[in-house]
């Protein structure tokens, strides 16, 4: 068994570390005096140049096919880089990135939703949540109704990542109420200018989604994405297009945050010695630094198993689940570490205590995962002995 990584693998996951070191660390410091005055972080300046940048040394599109002007990289590899970048709270992607199941879209819907998208130009946002569904998207109310060559849609989606900022949504509404999630729901293309309304939603955290208000939104029948009443089939497909991602992201906080708690730890004096030689703070940092290399292995595992075309889902589930738990135990920690200062808006473990809380709720709650692994091992769909067998 090869636990190494390859010699490309290594050099793009040391281009990204350069480039979060020299490039976007950087930036924290101002992002954090903003944000305690309600501003985002990084202004769209910031973002736009560090896009920009990354793209003129052919950072652009990690796993966008190359056809469309991407990298198409590997999961594994894109593991590699969302950990690096996750060793920033800044919520920096690189650009060239369109949600997969725009890639569904026919010729006409490419050029108009699909490569703007990828370029920039366009921002998407993904609309199943509804007041009444989450865990149980089966449940969505949103409703799609014929007229002449358009479809009418009435609804209310709810916790709409970008869905402030998006100038279309891909949005799931019911087609044919008798088929339900058998056939009856469809994805639908709708811009901004077609009459839907976001309102903006308040957070513990840095950012917010918005609601989504659909009341008699107009929507041509050319702007049906895919095919007409596969629409759940897509919205899964969305969900799991990448467990693994965000865990990843979550490892590269931890390492930061037992990182920065260390740098802490071996500074910090009292009753005469640095609080690193005592052994209460030790064995957080020691049970953190054995839950971050499970972790690793764990999103790696199911990276792994994405490239190689098997059912990652059970692996994908497993890494969110750890990921989304271990990442709150450990800011605990690192932040437990840091006394009084950890609680300040001086230092980023508050923001990231904030922050980290999220893992456990979107794109699939703690239960919701625990729910699906213990499904498929009950159904016999997968073994406890893992992918090895
Ligand atoms: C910041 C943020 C961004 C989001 N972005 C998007 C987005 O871009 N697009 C989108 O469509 N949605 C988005 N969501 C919605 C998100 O996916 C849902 O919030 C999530 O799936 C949970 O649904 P819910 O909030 O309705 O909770 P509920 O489903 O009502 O669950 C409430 C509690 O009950 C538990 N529970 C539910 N069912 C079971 C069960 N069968 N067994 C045991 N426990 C159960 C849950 O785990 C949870 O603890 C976002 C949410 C947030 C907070």
């Amino acid at each position: 068994m090869d636990f190494s990584l390859s010699t490309e693998e290594q050099a793009t996951r040391d281009w990204v570390r350069t480039f979060v070191q020299r490039e976007i660390l950087p930036l924290e410091p101002a992002a954090l005096r903003r944000e305690r005055n309600h501003q985002p972080g990084l202004t769209r300046d910031e973002y736009r140049g560090l896009v920009d940048k990354a793209r003129q040394s052919g950072f652009f599109g990690v796993q966008t096919p190359t056809e469309y002007g991407g990298m198409g990289l590997s999961a594994v590899m894109a593991a590699l880089i969302e950990a690096e970048l996750g060793r920033s709270f800044l919520p920096f992607r690189f650009g060239g990135y369109a949600d997969n199941i725009l890639f569904h879209a026919n010729d006409e819907q490419k050029q108009q939703y699909l490569l703007p998208t990828i370029e920039g130009d366009r921002i998407s946002c993904f609309a199943i949540t509804e007041p009444g569904a989450g865990s149980d998207a089966t449940a969505i109310r949103t409703t799609a109704r014929k007229d002449g060559s358009d479809w009418i849609i009435n609804g209310e989606k709810t916790f709409i990542t970008g869905g402030n900022e998006a100038d279309f949504t891909m949005v799931f509404a019911i087609t044919d109420a008798d088929k339900g999630v058998n056939g009856g729901v469809t994805c639908f293309l709708a811009d901004r200018e077609m009459g839907w309304k976001s309102e903006y939603i308040d957070t513990m955290g840095e950012w917010g989604p918005a609601a989504l208000i659909f009341d008699e939104v107009r929507v041509p029948e050319r702007n049906v994405l895919g095919e007409l009443g596969q629409g759940f089939a897509l919205a899964m497909q969305w969900i799991g297009r990448g467990r693994y991602l965000l865990p990843a992201r979550a490892l590269g906080a931890c390492e930061r945050l037992v990182e920065l708690a260390m740098a802490h730890a071996r500074n910090r004096v009292t009753f005469g010695e640095p609080i690193a030689n005592r052994q209460a703070i030790q064995w957080m940092i020691a049970d953190s630094a054995v839950e971050i290399e499970a972790l690793r292995w764990l999103v790696l595992s199911a990276a792994w198993q994405v490239d190689r075309g098997l059912d990652s889902r059970q692996a994908q589930s497993m890494a969110k689940l750890f990921g989304g738990v271990k990442a709150n135990e450990i800011v605990d920690r690192m932040l437990q570490i840091h006394g009084g200062m950890g609680y300040t808006r001086e230092l980023p473990l508050e923001r990231w205590y904030r922050e980290l809380r999220l893992l456990r709720i979107y794109e699939g709650t703690d239960e919701i995962q625990r729910r699906t692994i213990a499904r498929n091992l009950l159904k016999g769909y997968s073994s406890v002995r893992g992918a090895l067998g």
